[in-house]
Formats: structure tokens, sequence, C-alpha cells
């Protein structure tokens, strides 16, 4: 997380510190001195204190012209530095109240500060503003020496917070300390010179030459003024350095250009940029606060506006309603900002830091100008934390850490709301015990904010109501709700998800993620409609309040999409709620084509999926420019991580394979944000034929948990343990029918094809299309092939596969010899799993049903070996705490105990017997990794099975493989019609 820049102190803090305050009254008259001192020597223990060396603690003694004080013991400097001026100010009877309170003593402070400002002392000191005043002295001609007042508005904090004690509306217009700093130096007249109508100050006598030269003796500490990089020398003229920067024209229909400033070692950085903007001089310019990154030393410079000059020269009352003086304001810069920025600006990253007396500088490219812009964004700030632009996309729910890439919701929605200038969000857990003893939400609200109030020094803004009281008893059940102020800390909107979680932070994860997707819809489309808007806030359990939403994203209106945008009307589609997967997968992909042999592992929802991509901008005139790519891109499957075409493209690939296709153009902020030329791109997208190209190779897939730890821990894999299972039982059997509920992939049906057995019919039944495409494609290239299933060695007649329900009736599955149905009732909830059971039991009466499902009990050992290497949160678990499930689609995980009374219960009342058994492990406690009952139907029901007039045909027919041995294929149709008698 990026800390707040020091210019930029919240609306919350209030007030000063300790140190502030002494700070302003005495400025470097006050004096603190450190001493390291030994935490036993103080614990009363002197013997301790040289047998063992602590950790340095530090004492601070703080000497004021009147008073000296010595603070107490602390771990760190900067504390016992605030205590001991905590002290001081208790000696003098001063209260930050009656400091902030007193409008003489702040403006003596203002005074005192810009006086300082233009001490021989501050000179030679290394301050951002004071490489300016170096800067200046070598001006030329009149110009020297001449600071313009914007610079020091804008580069010292200090003065810019007596500002705003002066004048709180300093916050919201920070140009308004413009007119302070004027008012301060008229008041130093004598010492320093001003000009109120050219907004510059100098000071009045020249500095002793001796100051001037010490201090331009330690500029060039290498003997090099300014640190040329050898690709900015100018060949001949090693004196000037061209540095990048962006012009951001005040009108929309004018594009965002790269300008190069040439700046000389020994002028004034300022008046380059000021003559760029087709201005005299440094003093006519008006400079923002930093943009983008918080720590971030790039600012928009614009010219002064006339009414602005005017204004400061006529009575700061008025002054302080610059921000609606005439003049075209520049909706671009001040979005960027968030300050009103007028005409023409300049986006640069040059100036002076605390860390050396050179000029610091850096490029700003039209890609970094775009990037700032989608960064603003919540899913722009989803992309560029995945460094893919173009491929990734803010996913549309929140599973684990562990699948989720790049910054988490929480962050990102911090982020977002720094960004836009607003309060920090109010992030409250909730856990269901305390609310089900607490019915009244207001009183409930209270107490969150309560803890808010008391809680400000925790860092992330966390606060947890129900307090230490639950956690590890209640099995998880946290809810979180999250609250969004405006700067003002009026609410703007509200989120409290009805979900449930057994982690807190995954409960605040998944809260700020809807905030962020709803947030989203609105800044892919600021006019989308109020309707819109309201009905997704609703699926996202989200209220908000419209009139200061508005107000909040204003000129979001004019930046974002509109106007940027190749996308026509109604081809974007909105998440109205983030169950309804993202729907623009069917639109405009073109030419797809996937090469490659099938290896059969492909990704399947819930798994990672590692790709290595790229995408290009390409013309019928076969024109190409590579945009971006990314070798080892790493996603969860059908979370909506990524661009929905890349996604239903890569289902349908195997890993090895690679694809290439086309898709319609997304919107040229995102492909100026990736794009390293922005000129070329331009070109191209001037074709009409101009469209975007991917290519993919899907390098990896990685399974859910599940999987991996069946396959770590077993061996063989816990899976084809229980297919072996099945087959032998199979075997025994002499079964020549066989369903297979819950089919999945196939996995059972194909191993069934390596053994010799007397199975001639075999059917499986899957509710999930992908993967019975999946399996159809596994069996048919076994049955079809010679070298695959060796089907002479077996009497298999036909194979087909349903898709639908198993706890649906389909008379064509009645009476077969054996059913099987492994790892599947875990996937239903409890009450489908008893459906199932008495639907498969009474109506389908298989002679023989082998079900199998975890064990929760051996859930214990699983995580025991696993988790401590491969997933996230170790160190959150601990003994008492109840185990995760095996796989996130899991609904339950039962006991030994659970699932012997269901099948025990399910078996009597059919008529079946049943047996315990199980695969992984011993047996012994826990018992087996996976459990499986053994139902054997003890007698044919009394009703019979169902006429042939009752045929329902539910489930639907997926895929047919019958044996081309006709003769022998209607016989066993006979025979399967003899089942009905
Ligand atoms: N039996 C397979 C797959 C297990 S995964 C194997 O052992 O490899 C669980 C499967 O159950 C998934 O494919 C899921 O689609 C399926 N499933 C869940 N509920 C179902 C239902 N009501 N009807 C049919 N299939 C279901
Ligand atoms: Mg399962």
């Amino acid at each position: 997380m990026e800390t707040e820049g020091a210019s930029s102190v919240t609306v919350r803090k209030t007030s000063c510190t300790p140190k502030a305050i002494i700070h302003q009254k005495f400025g470097t008259n006050a004096c603190y001195k450190h001493e390291e001192v030994h935490e036993s020597a103080e614990n009363g223990c002197p013997g301790l204190a040289i047998v063992q060396k602590g950790p340095c603690l530090y004492r601070c003694t703080l000497q004021l012209p009147e008073i000296t004080v010595v603070s107490g013991i602390f771990k760190k400097k900067k504390d016992a530095e605030q205590s001991a001026a905590e002290l001081a100010l208790e000696k003098l009877r001063i209260t930050p109240a009656t400091k902030s309170s007193s409008l003489p003593e702040a403006w003596d402070g203002l005074v005192s500060r810009v006086k300082y400002l233009f001490s021989e002392e501050f000179l030679s000191s290394l301050h951002p503003l004071s490489g300016h005043l170096r800067a200046a002295l070598q001006r030329e001609g009149h110009l020297a020496g001449l600071i313009p007042a914007c610079a020091i508005a804008v580069f010292d904090a200090t003065l810019s917070n007596l500002c705003k004690s002066i004048d709180p509306k300093v916050e919201a217009n920070p140009f308004l300390i413009i007119s302070y700093v004027m008012r301060a130096a008229a008041k130093l007249s004598g010492f320093i010179a001003s000009s109120e109508r050219e907004l510059w100050i100098r000071r009045q006598n020249p500095y002793p030459p001796e100051i001037i030269e010490l201090s331009s003796i330690q500029q060039n500490p290498n003997n090099s003024e300014i640190i040329v990089s050898p690709s900015n020398r100018q060949s001949g003229s090693p004196e000037i350095l061209m540095v990048e920067a962006i012009n951001i024209p005040c009108s929309l229909e004018k594009t965002v250009e790269r300008v190069i400033l040439n700046l000389t070692s020994s002028g004034y950085f300022l008046d380059v940029i000021a003559k760029q903007l087709g201005l005299l001089e440094a003093a006519d310019l008006m400079i923002s606060r930093p943009v983008g990154k918080a720590s971030s030393e790039t600012r928009l410079h614009f010219a002064a506006p006339k009414q602005y000059l005017l204004d400061i020269s006529s009575d700061l009352l008025h002054a302080k309603e610059v921000r609606s003086f005439e003049g075209s304001l520049n909706a671009r810069a001040s979005y960027l900002s968030g300050q009103d920025i007028y005409g023409d600006a300049i986006l640069a990253t040059i100036g002076y830091t605390w860390r050396s007396k050179d000029l610091f500088y850096e490029d700003v490219s039209v890609k970094s100008y775009y990037r700032m812009l989608i960064g603003k964004t919540p899913s722009g700030l989803y992309r560029l934390s995945r460094g893919a632009i173009l491929a990734a996309e803010l996913p549309l729910a929140f599973t684990t850490n562990a699948k989720w890439k790049g910054s988490l919701p929480r962050e990102m929605l911090c982020t977002f709301c720094r960004q836009h200038r607003l309060s920090q969000p109010m992030f409250s857990t909730l856990s269901s015990l305390e609310e089900s003893s607490d019915s009244s939400q207001s009183h409930k609200k209270l107490r969150a904010t309560d803890l808010v109030a008391k809680d400000t020094q925790h860092a992330n803004g966390c606060v947890v109501t129900a307090g230490s009281k639950e956690t590890v008893e209640s099995g998880g059940s946290f809810r979180c709700e999250i609250k969004v102020y405006s700067k003002f800390q009026d609410l703007i909107l509200e989120c409290s998800p009805k979900e449930s979680f057994k982690k807190q932070s995954d409960s605040v994860q998944n809260a700020s993620l809807k905030v962020l997707l709803w947030l989203d819809i609105y800044f892919r489309d600021p006019n989308v409609p109020f309707e819109r808007l309201k009905a997704s806030a609703d699926g996202l359990d989200i209220r908000f309040e419209p009139k200061i939403f508005v107000e909040a994203f204003m000129l979001c209106q004019s930046l974002h999409n509109v106007g940027h945008n190749e996308i026509e009307e109604g081809k974007l589609v909105y998440p109205n709620s983030v169950n309804v997967p993202n729907v623009l997968s069917g639109h405009g992909l073109r030419s797809l084509n996937i090469e490659g042999p099938d290896s059969g592992i492909s990704p399947s929802n819930g798994s990672l999926s590692c790709v290595s991509y790229s995408a290009s901008l390409v013309t019928e005139e076969h024109l190409r420019e590579q945009l971006e790519s990314s070798d080892d891109f790493e996603f969860e499957i059908a979370s909506g991580a990524v661009n929905p075409h890349l996604e239903s493209v890569l289902i349908q690939m195997s890993v090895d394979q690679s694809a290439c296709f086309i898709v319609d153009l997304p919107p040229r902020e995102l492909i100026f944000a990736a794009a390293d030329d922005s000129a070329r791109m331009l070109s191209l997208l001037s074709s009409k034929t101009c469209c975007l190209e991917y290519t993919i190779r899907l390098l990896r897939v990685t399974e859910p948990l599940e999987d991996r730890m069946e396959q770590a821990l077993f061996s063989p894999p816990l899976s084809k343990q229980r297919v072996e299972y099945a087959v032998q039982s199979i075997k025994e059997s002499c079964a020549t029918t066989l369903v297979d509920f819950g089919c999945g992939s196939g996995s059972l049906l194909d191993s069934l094809l390596n053994y010799p057995t007397s199975l001639e019919k075999i059917a499986g039944v899957d509710l999930s299309q992908k993967s019975l495409t999946r399996a159809a494609k596994i069996l048919n290239s076994k049955l079809n092939s010679t070298s695959g299933a060796d089907t002479s060695c077996t009497p298999l007649k036909s194979a087909i596969l349903y898709d639908g329900s198993v706890t649906d009736h389909d008379s064509r599955l009645c009476g077969f010899d054996i059913g099987t149905c492994l790892e599947v009732i875990e996937h239903m909830e409890e009450d489908q799993a008893h459906l199932f059971g008495n639907v498969a039991l009474s109506y389908f009466r298989p002679k023989i049903l082998i079900v199998s499902t975890p064990n929760y009990e051996y859930n214990v050992i699983l995580q025991k070996s696993t988790l401590s290497t491969t997933e996230d949160d170790v160190d959150e678990r601990n003994e008492s705490q109840p185990c995760k499930f095996r796989n996130h689609d899991h609904k339950f995980e039962w006991t030994r105990a659970q699932f012997n009374c269901w099948a025990t219960e399910l078996a009597t009342r059919h008529n079946y017997s049943v047996e315990f058994s199980g695969v992984g492990g011993s047996g012994d406690e826990p018992g087996f990794a996976s459990q499986i009952a053994v139902f054997r139907r003890r007698a044919i029901p009394q009703e019979g099975y169902p006429e042939l007039s009752d045929l329902e045909h539910r489930y639907q027919v997926i895929w047919e493989w019958t044996s081309s041995d006709r003769s022998r294929c209607y016989e066993i149709l006979r025979k399967w019609f003899s089942c009905f008698g």
C-alpha cells in the first residue's frame, strides 16, 4: 500500500502532532537530541543489562529557548520526539486546540515560515523547495532570484499545513495557498520583495556570496549538476537534457501528446515548462499536487488564469471564490489531479527531492498518462496490478486468496478511494453470533462506527465489531459491511453482503470486490441508465446515495470511454449481479484456430490456468503492432478474471495447445495504456479494418486443492484408487450394464475401457455440459481408434452420455446391473443428496450401487500435510479451528457417522443391504480418505419397473456410440428391454 503523501493530509487528521506544533512555534529553535537507552536498565534489573543486550530504545531531550524537557523511553525515535514535544506543550500550556483556533498565531507561523524559506540556512538545505531557490539564482536578467509563488505553495508541506489551519478551504482548493503566500510575503517587506501581479517572491538583499558558493559547491558532488543519462544526452551539447512530458489539451477533441522539454543544467526547469505552454516565465504557472501514486512527483503545470491574479490583488475574500472563475476547465487534467485545472496542461515528473540536490526527473509518456487514467477505475487498477491491461478483467467472484492474482480487492478499494480523494472506506466485520443477538440495525452500526473512532491507529482500517468473542467456535460466519464516504464524510455507498465466511479476511475481500464491481459498472460507462445502476446495486447488496455518488464522480462523465470508445452501443454487457457470468463471449470473436494435439488436460471451473499470450493490433493491410504479451499469466478459471473472449477460447483448449483469434477493438484508453508507441497505434487505428488479435498457449493447469492433495498424498492418486475399487466391484459382479451417476469428465468410464469386463452397455449422466463434452471427446477417440480401447476382448456394444440431473427420473437408466456415483453427492445440497439416494434406490433400482464421498474426519491429515506448503493462511489456522472442505464446490463433507446414517436409512427404506468400505489410508482412525457405501438390491420391487408406456426421457443424449456389429447390438437391446418384464 502506498502511504499518504505529505501534502495530501486526509480530512480526519484534523489536529497537528505535538512535534508539528512545536515546529510551527519554534521552527529551528527547537532542538531534539536522542540518546540510546537500555531496556533492562529501566526494568529495574540492571544486572540483566550486562548479560543480555535487548533491543535499542530511545529517550529524547527537547531544548527550546525557554525550557528543556526529557521524554520517556520508546522503541522508536519518533515516538520519543513526539512525547518530548507533548511534554513541552504541556509545560508551556499550549494546547493543540488553542493553536488552531488562534488565527493570529497561525498567521504568525505562516509569516515566519515564509521568512525562514528565504533564510541563508534554508538555501543550502536539502529541501525540495531549496532546489528551486538555487536554480532561481541562476536565472538570467531580471528573473534572477525570483521564486514563483506557486512553487512555494506547492513544495513546502509545512507551509501548506499552516495555510490549512488558517483556512480549511485550502484542503479543497490548494491554489488558495498562493494567495496566503503572497499575503505573508507582503508582511515581510524589507526582507523579501514580491509582486502580486506577477506572483513571484524574491529575497530583498542578495544572499552572501559565500552562502551561494557553499550551496552550489554542494550541488556538484560528482562534478555534474544534473545527472544526464547517456540516452538523454544530445550529441554535441551535453548541457541539454531532454525530458519527455505530456501535453493534455483543454479541448477534449485534441489528443494527449508527447512533448519534449529541453532542460539546461543552468536554467530553471519551470521556465522551460512555462515556455512550452506559451508563457513568459515560471511565475505565470500554476502547479498541481502530485498525481498518480502517492509517492509520485508527477504534476500538472498550467497557465495561472488571469482572473486569478485579479482576485489575489483585490482581496483574499474574493480569492476564496477562485474555484468558480471564468476560463475553460481542463476536464482530463482536473480529473487526474482532483483539482480544478484550466487551459492546456503539461504533465511532467521533474523536481527536487529530499534525497539529493540534483534535479530529479522521469519521462512521462502517453502510455503512462493512460495508465494513470485507467488506474482510477476499479477494473483498471486490477489490470495494472496484473500487468495485463488487455487480458485481465476484474474478477466477478472472490474464491480464495491463493487463487486471487494481483492486488486484493480490499487493497484496490482503498487505492481507489485515495485516488478519488474520498475518505478511506470503513470495513466492519460482524460475526453471525453477534448479529443474532443484535436485531437493531442502527445499534449495530453505531457500534461499528464507535470502534473505528477508538481504533484509528489500526493501520488497515479494518475493525472487528464482534471483538474477540467468537472466531474459533463459531465455525466461521463472518460478514463484512463496507461504507464509502466522500471527502466531506458524506456516505456515498454501503455494501452489506448476505454471504458469510469462515474467515474474516475472506468476508472483507468479498465485500470489497462487490463494491469494486459496482463502481466499475459506472466507470465503464458513466452514462449507464440509473435503473441499471440501481438494479446492479441491489444485486450486489449495495445501497447508494445517488446525489452524493454523482457529485463524487462528476468528472468521469467526460472522460471514461466517452469519445474514446469504438464499441457500439449495446455491445457492452454488464453484470447485473456477480452470479451472472460476463456474457461478452460470443460477441465479436472471429477466426478462431486451435492448434496442436489434444493432451486431455483441460482447465475446469476453479482450476488455475497458466498461459502465455500476446495481443496485437492487426489490419487487413497486414500491418501489425504488438500491444502486450506475457510468458506466464496465471488466473482462476470461471471467476471472470480474464477477458471473456480469452476464457471462452481457453476452456476449449488443452495443455500445450495454441490458439489464435481476432476480436473487436477494446476501448482506446486500454490500447494506449498497453502500447509503447501511441503514435504508431494511432496510425493503425485509423484503418477501418483494424482489430485485436490474440495468440495464446495453454502452459499448465493446476487443479483445485482437492486434486492436488489427492495426487500428492496418495499413491496411486486417490481418484485412481476410487476408480480401481469400482472396477474391481464391477468385475466381481459380472454386470453387463453400468451407469455412472455424475460421471464428470468420464474418468471412470474411460478407465473401464482399459480392463476386460463383462460390460456391454455403459452410460454416464452429469449436468455439466463442459465435463460431458470432455468425456465425449475422450470416449469417442478411445472407442473409435484401433490402438485405444481393446474392445475385442470386451463385449461392449454401446456407450452413451446424458445431460441431466441424477435426482431426476429417466426410464432409460432403470434396472441397470450396477450404478456408480463417485464423489458426487457432496456437490449437491444435503437435501438433494437424500433425494438422489431415494431416486436411485426406488426408481433406477440397480442391483448394486456404489457411492463414494470424502470422509470429513480425514481432512485433518490432508490439511496438515499439504496446506503448510501449498496454501495461503497456515498461520491463521489452529488446532481447534474446523478444517476446510477439500473443494470450494463441496456443499458438505460428512463424517463416517453421518455417511453411515444416510446410507443405512436409505438401504432400509428401499430394501437394499449396505456395506461400508473406502480407499486412501489404512481405514483405521480416522477412517479412509474417501468413504464408500456398496448397496445391494435384496429383491425386485413389488411395483416392478415402469411400463414402456411410462417411458420418461428427461435426460438429453449428448453423445452415443454403438458397436458396428448390429446383430449383437440388437441382442443387447432385447436383453435390455426384457428387464421391463
Ligand atoms: N464422478 C466423477 C466426477 C466427480 S465431480 C469422478 O469421480 O471423477 C462431481 C460431478 O458431479 C461433477 O461433474 C458435477 O457436474 C456432477 N454433479 C453434481 N450434481 C449433479 C446432479 N444433480 N446431477 C448430475 N451430476 C451432478
Ligand atoms: Mg468432490
